[in-house]
């Protein structure tokens, strides 16, 4: 296996083996972000066992007839296995408190050993749920923008009269008018007369004060429900277990000098991590930016996402990091939204996707020109894509030495454009992947689908491969090893 797949792709058994390859590619220019690989290697029956056992809430198992939670966040067996169709991420599931402890330990060794940067997963039951209150909660401030008429703003232009805001909340019997009265009474709240979306998720910033209680409208059947179902004492100590994991992972960055880059999962999970990502954004990237959120180009809603997260680093004074993706979930997203019966989250195509990215880059880039201070991973295969940046950057007079926008591709993929970025002097990173040869094999398998599909459309890396070919036989260097 070492001759083939996985040393094409996987950089060694565990951190110490990595090293010369990491070495190597330093001396050309060319960083590393550490991905540790190890993905058990269930069954299709396995993994959906799994992933019920572990995203069905006690409530739901009490009393599975009950319609506890939207369909869009409820575990659905026939889709159980996450790791369906996706080949570019790393899929895990849920076992127990235990198991979650030891990955941890995982990652900690990955920061030490890294001096570069690991990328973090978090996903489970409490994820699931914790996403459907924020989209529930956000939803409502989207059907309150539209009774004030401004649901066609975009989405930092859609400031709420406070004084209508408060009676349409009375109006909707939401809650008492002096409690309601009282949540705009913090220190920033409502001080301009109006409410935005930043300052509205600001309200559920203590979930055990407001969002335990507060009833929000079903907006289908107009009737009041609870905006979380209360969690029982085993899944709050998960939630607490989890945002401490988060804490010390984040902390070890810090302590070692390493950025922490979080990947980005499926739609249902995705609200929840993208908020525990900016906790600790809030947290830990007041002097630099430690912490790195993920951002999926191929959702709708990629570029609200991305301007008000940036809109909110201004406002309260930390570093914006960002790592900026197409989406691995594309295939899998949709056949869910289509099966279970909700919008498919995803553009309508490629070319969406790209204007999508390219927009989003563009923001981020001008946040930087301007404040100096926002960070972004521009993590992709596509070449116009890193041409964009380039010019982009370019233009804006943004020098590649500050060190503010890098590269990433995944290790075997793509060196035609890490070696030469690297070389010329761009900050550039390859996702390295690595673990034992058995427990690396079902992410190998999918790895070297994705290539297959990639070399299919990319004329360019083969004549680039025959090329070196021909170079090689005629300057009778078949096993060519530069110098470094
Ligand atoms: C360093 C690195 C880190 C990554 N981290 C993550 C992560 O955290 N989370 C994650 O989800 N992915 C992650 N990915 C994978 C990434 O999202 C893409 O799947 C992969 O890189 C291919 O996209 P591309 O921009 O490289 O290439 P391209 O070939 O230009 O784009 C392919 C992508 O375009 C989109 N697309 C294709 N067809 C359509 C269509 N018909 N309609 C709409 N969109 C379409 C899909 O997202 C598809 O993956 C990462 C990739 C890299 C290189």
């Amino acid at each position: 296996m070492k001759m083939t797949f996985y040393g094409q792709f996987v950089a060694g058994e565990d951190h110490n083996s990595i090293k010369p390859l990491i070495r190597k590619n330093e001396a050309f220019g060319v960083g590393a972000v550490l991905d540790y690989s190890v993905e058990e290697d269930l069954t299709q029956e396995e993994a959906e066992k799994k992933e019920m056992d572990s995203c069905v809430s006690e409530a739901e198992k009490e009393s599975p007839g009950a319609d506890h939670r939207e369909k869009k966040y409820k575990a659905h067996r026939q889709f159980g296995d996450r790791r369906g169709g996706v080949i570019s991420a790393r899929t895990y599931f849920y076992a127990d408190e235990a198991k979650c402890d030891m990955q941890m330990e995982t990652f900690i060794n990955c920061i030490k050993a890294s001096g570069n940067q690991p990328h973090y997963k978090p996903s489970d039951k409490t994820t699931l749920q914790f996403s459907e209150v924020l989209v529930k909660w956000r939803r409502f401030f989207n059907f309150l923008s539209a009774q004030q008429g401004k649901s066609q703003m975009t989405v930092l232009e859609q400031k709420l009269e406070l004084e209508q805001l408060k009676e349409s909340l009375t109006e909707l019997g939401v809650g008492a008018k002096d409690d309601i009265e009282n949540w705009f009474t913090g220190e920033k709240l409502g001080l301009s007369g109006t409410i935005d979306l930043l300052d509205w998720n600001s309200l559920i910033n203590d979930t055990t004060k407001i969002s335990n209680l507060l009833m929000v409208p079903n907006l289908q059947t107009g009737h009041l429900e609870p905006l979380l179902n209360i969690f029982t004492e085993e899944e709050e100590r998960q939630m607490k277990r989890m945002l401490q994991r988060v804490d010390i992972l984040a902390k070890h960055a810090v302590e070692n000098g390493v950025r922490l880059m979080v990947d980005a999962e499926q739609t249902y999970f995705q609200p929840a991590i993208s908020r525990l990502t900016l906790e600790m954004q809030r947290k830990f990237n007041r002097e630099k930016p430690v912490i790195f959120n993920t951002y999926q180009c191929y959702l709708k809603e990629a570029y609200d996402n991305v301007t008000l997260d940036v809109e909110l680093s201004r406002r309260e004074g930390w570093y914006f990091g960002a790592k900026l993706v197409r989406g691995a979930y594309m295939y899998q997203e949709r056949a869910r939204a289509k099966e279970i019966g909700y919008e498919d989250p995803i553009n309508p195509d490629y070319e969406a996707t790209n204007r999508m990215y390219h927009k989003c880059l563009e923001y981020v880039l001008e946040e930087i020109e301007h404040s100096r201070k926002a960070n972004v991973m521009v993590a992709t295969h596509n070449e116009d894509t890193v041409k964009f940046t380039l010019d982009k950057m370019n233009e804006m007079g943004l020098s590649p030495t500050e060190n503010k926008v890098y590269f990433g591709q995944l290790l075997g993929m793509c060196d035609q454009i890490s070696f030469p970025l690297g070389q010329a002097g761009f900050p550039v990173y390859k996702y390295v992947p690595y673990g034992p040869v058995n427990e690396v094999i079902p992410y190998l398998s999918r790895r070297a689908q994705e290539n297959r599909g990639i070399m299919k459309g990319s004329q360019r890396e083969r004549s680039l491969l025959w090329k070196e070919l021909r170079r090689r036989l005629l300057a009778g260097q078949i096993i060519y090893k530069p110098v470094y």
